[in-house]
């Protein structure tokens, strides 16, 4: 067969490698092949030929916004710390991915430590942070490895340390195992985590920018954000704001997994369609199934039905349409899949992630959970959508933290959705026939 039309090549096609640069390419931890492969090409540009303002106006003119879910301008954070008035500045990694189904962050430390690592160094060096902290999960033993051996190696070639590479900037960093709590991702609870109290998050403002770790002005990004920084500033703000949509600008890196033939890490660049991702790059569902759903966005997001696999991937387009980008999970279901059943399970795994701190996020979550076993159970009455609504709703209201505030997302675009299959539920069946043994209930 012609080397174009393998599956290996039909899953690359219609993807471009930007955080994922020199795919497959690079030994991980071989740092002088990274090198070679245009290897902190742009540290040294920003090192020698541009000030931390050129740094940050670059990156505003890229249009790139953080890729943690929340989609906030990177340049305005950048500016935000550049502009604090202290002598100790912070920079963290958030590598605390916690999502089911997300392996991003995962891939992009394992596979590309020196990148992640140039990311950061050039934005410590344009906010003016001395000192930096990866927090990356205990879960991910190799990224942890190969994160580790890239900071001794940076050491080693005076790419971290004191006077990198000549200049007259210092700069170090370490890293922090998190233990594994989902709410850890958010930054406040992220930072307290760090300083050795429980991860609970915190009341903005003040934000890190201002006072974040050790209440010092913090910057904090996620892997993704720092590993496009880079190329960015190597090819210039301009090849970057070419890719993507009007105001969702470059790639996006997704962890593609679920009913698909080829799953796996992509990178697409913004503006693909859902469809394009399923039938092009995932090769359509697995055995001949069909295509139902996507749940994007992990517990943070939304499903969105098959019918509208049209909808581009965008900040905008996809809150349009009650889902969220969040940080990358994208997992494809089929007709067997249970849209009840899947709003429940990532309605228990943030229920139970959740701190407690926020009456709504504790209880409100525990109250929909118990209507959703009751629906799943062939117990439920009609008013109970009603009911399961309105806890959404208030619970997003009342949760002062990301993980509440998105919390019912999969229970709410699955209502909007798949009405249909709760009342089914309701009346005793469930349309996939996943949930027959739980219906028979009196
Ligand atoms: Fe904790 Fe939930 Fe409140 Fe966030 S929303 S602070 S996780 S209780």
């Amino acid at each position: 067969a012609n080397e174009k039309d393998t599956p290996i090549a039909e899953f690359l096609k219609g993807q471009i490698n930007i955080a994922t640069e020199y795919r497959g390419e690079i030994r991980p931890s071989d740092f002088e092949e990274y090198k070679s492969k245009e290897g902190f090409k742009a540290l040294e540009k920003c090192l020698k030929e541009m000030n931390p303002d050129q740094i940050i106006d670059e990156i505003e003119n890229s249009g790139l916004k953080g890729r943690g879910g929340a989609g906030f301008p990177s340049a305005i954070k950048w500016r935000l710390v550049k502009q604090a008035q202290s002598e100790k500045k912070y920079i963290i990694c958030n590598g605390d991915e916690g999502d089911p189904g997300a392996f991003m962050d995962r891939m992009l430390l394992e596979s590309y430590p020196f990148r992640v690592i140039e990311g950061i160094i050039i934005a410590a060096y344009a906010v003016g942070a001395t000192e930096g902290r990866l927090y990356i999960r205990a879960e991910y033993p190799l990224a942890v490895e190969r994160i580790r051996e890239g900071i001794k190696i940076c050491r080693e070639k005076g790419i971290l340390g004191k006077n990198i590479l000549g200049s007259d900037f210092s700069f170090d960093m370490e890293i922090f195992e998190g233990a594994g709590a989902f709410v850890c991702g958010e930054e406040t609870a992220l930072i307290a985590s760090i300083e050795g109290q429980r991860g609970i998050p915190k009341l903005r403002p003040p934000y890190p920018a201002e006072k974040g770790l050790w209440e010092q002005p913090t910057l904090i990004n996620n892997t993704e954000t720092f590993s496009l920084v880079p190329w960015i500033l190597r090819n210039g703000a301009d090849d970057f704001n070419k890719i993507g949509t009007e105001k969702s600008k470059g790639t996006k890196v997704f962890a593609l997994a679920g009913k698909i033939n080829r799953g796996g890490l992509i990178e697409v660049p913004m503006g693909i369609t859902i469809r394009q991702i399923v039938e092009e790059i995932g090769g359509g569902i697995a055995n001949g199934k069909k295509f139902k759903a996507v749940q994007i966005g992990g517990p943070s997001g939304g499903c969105i039905p098959a019918d509208m696999a049209d909808t581009t991937i965008d900040f905008d387009s996809l809150k349009e349409v009650g889902a969220m980008m969040g940080s990358g999970g994208l997992i494809v279901l089929d007709e067997s899949d249970c849209m009840v059943d899947i709003a429940r399970y990532f309605l228990s795994f943030t229920q139970e992630e959740s701190c407690g701190r926020c009456t709504f996020c504790r209880i409100g979550t525990r109250r929909m959970l118990e209507i959703l076993d009751k629906i799943k159970s062939g117990k439920g009455k009609l008013e109970d959508l009603d009911l399961l609504e309105k806890l959404a709703i208030n619970t997003k209201k009342g949760s002062i933290c990301g993980l509440g505030q998105t919390a019912p997302n999969p229970v709410l675009s699955t209502l909007k959705y798949f009405r249909h299959e709760y009342e089914a539920h309701i009346k005793g069946t469930c349309p996939s026939g996943k949930c027959e043994d739980l219906i028979l209930y009196e």
